[in-house]
């Protein structure tokens, strides 16, 4: 433990060595989150039966402390998307987001998740779950092995690693906004694209209203 946790620029003399560690605080606090990161199950589709594979016997993630896997985001550090994001889908998942608590930390697994795989077209899908919140790590494969899972998790890990307690955003003085929920309509509205739906909904109208005119005349 204290090898992991021993900072490079200091010696410790061979006789102490395994029981004392000087360190730095950003190494203690990362190393303490990177081992206890508690998933969000979130099984969506085909996706979710591999993520579930990865914490049986076999592959076994609670060796990487994540074995608490949570129901709810408000114990949660992670949110697992496994599977394919449909529309009717992605208002609950920005809602669940947004219920996480900091420091929080997002996967796309598969090619559903991170794109859209092989339902991009698809009327009912959304493209990518990174179109409406922040994804840290994407996991390719349709369907990612366990394996491709575990290696997402590790790198998520080594990203941890080099955050610093100084620039973090949760502990920045600006206030975190939540992502404004999508609506489900006719079709998904991303209310941050509101301003644009109304210029393009006013052009339309215009060019609707001119039609008649331009007919009678
Ligand atoms: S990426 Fe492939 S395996 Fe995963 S949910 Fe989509 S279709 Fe299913």
């Amino acid at each position: 433990m204290n090898n992991q946790l021993n900072s490079t620029e200091y010696d410790i003399p061979p006789d102490m060595e395994g029981q004392v560690a000087i360190t730095t605080l950003d190494k203690v606090y990362n190393w303490s989150r990177r081992n206890s990161i508690w998933p969000m199950m979130f099984g969506l589709a085909c996706c979710g039966i591999e993520m579930i594979c990865a914490a049986t016997s076999r592959f076994d993630f609670s060796r990487f402390g994540m074995e608490v896997m949570r129901p709810s985001p408000r114990q949660s550090d992670l949110m697992i998307v496994s599977g394919t994001v449909t529309k009717k889908m992605i208002p609950q998942i920005v809602r669940l987001y947004n219920q996480m608590p900091e420091p929080k930390y997002v996967l796309a697994m598969g090619a559903c998740a991170s794109g859209g795989g092989p339902f991009k077209e698809g009327y009912s899908v959304v493209d990518g779950v990174d179109k409406f919140i922040p994804v840290d790590v994407y996991v390719p494969g349709c369907p990612p092995t366990p394996q491709a899972l575990l290696h997402g998790l590790i790198t998520l890990q080594k990203k941890i690693d080099h955050q610093s307690i100084k620039n973090v955003r949760w502990y920045s003085k600006e206030q975190l906004e939540p992502v404004p929920v999508p609506v489900l309509g006719p079709d998904l509205m991303d209310p941050r694209e509101y301003e644009l739906i109304k210029e393009i909904s006013a052009e339309k109208l215009a060019d609707e209203q001119q039609e008649p005119e331009a007919e009678q005349a």
